[in-house]
C-alpha cells in the first residue's frame, strides 16, 4: 500500500487538489482525520471527525493514531488504517505528521502543497474567512513548515494553476506504483 501525503499551509489548496486526486483514482482513499478543533464554516460535511479533547485522548492512549499533532492549540490525528485495506491512503496532514509517517513508511511520497508566495497565500486565507490575526499566524507557521518539508525531502508543488498541480502530483503517483 502506497502512503501519500499532502501538507502545506491551509489556503494552499491541500483540500482541493486531495479531493481530486481521490475523485479521479478509484485506487486512492483519504484518511478522514479526527480533530479536537471546531468546525469551520467552509468545511466539508466529512472534513473531519469533530471530536472532543478526551475522545480524542481515549483514542490517542489507546494507539489509535498512526500519527497526531497539535497545531494552533488544536489536535489533530490520522486513525491507524483498517489492516485489511487495500487502496492506497492519501494523508492530508501537517508537516510534523508527515515527519512521524516517514518515520516508519520511509518510501511514503510527500508532497508541500505551496502558495505562490506570501501576499498569495494571505489573500487566500482572508477570502475562506480566517481572522487576520489567526491568517498572520498561518503565513508564520507556513515559512516553518517550508524548511521543515524541505528538510524532510518534501517535493514542493506550487499551487498556481490548481489543474497543473493536480497533474503534477497524479503523475508522480502514477511513477511510484509502477516502480514499485
Ligand atoms: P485546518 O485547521 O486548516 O483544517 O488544519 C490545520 C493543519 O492541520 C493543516 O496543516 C492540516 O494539514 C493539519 N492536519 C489535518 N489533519 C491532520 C492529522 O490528522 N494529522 C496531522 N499531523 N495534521 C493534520
Amino acid at each position: 500500500m502506497l502512503v501519500v501525503v499532502l501538507s502545506g499551509p491551509g489556503g494552499a489548496g491541500k483540500g482541493t487538489i486531495a479531493r481530486a486526486l481521490v475523485d479521479g483514482d478509484a485506487r486512492l482513499s483519504l484518511s478522514c482525520s479526527w480533530t479536537t478543533r471546531e468546525r469551520r464554516s467552509d468545511d466539508a460535511e466529512d472534513a473531519y471527525v469533530f471530536v472532543s479533547r478526551p475522545e480524542f485522548d481515549g483514542r490517542l492512549e489507546a494507539g489509535g493514531f498512526l500519527e497526531w499533532n497539535e497545531f494552533l492549540g488544536c489536535a489533530y490525528g490520522t486513525p491507524v488504517p483498517d489492516a485489511n485495506a487495500t487502496r492506497d491512503l492519501l494523508l492530508e496532514i501537517d508537516v510534523a505528521g508527515g515527519r512521524q509517517v516517514l518515520e516508519h513508511t520511509p518510501e511514503a511520497l510527500c508532497f508541500f502543497v505551496d502558495a505562490p508566495d506570501d501576499a498569495e497565500l494571505r489573500r487566500r486565507l482572508l477570502g475562506r474567512g480566517d481572522a487576520p490575526d489567526r491568517a498572520e499566524q498561518r503565513v508564520v507557521e507556513a515559512a516553518r513548515e517550508r524548511v521543515e518539508a524541505d528538510a524532510l525531502g518534501y517535493r514542493r508543488v506550487v499551487n498556481d494553476v490548481l489543474e497543473e498541480a493536480i497533474v503534477e502530483i497524479r503523475d508522480l503517483i502514477d511513477a511510484a506504483r509502477s516502480s514499485s
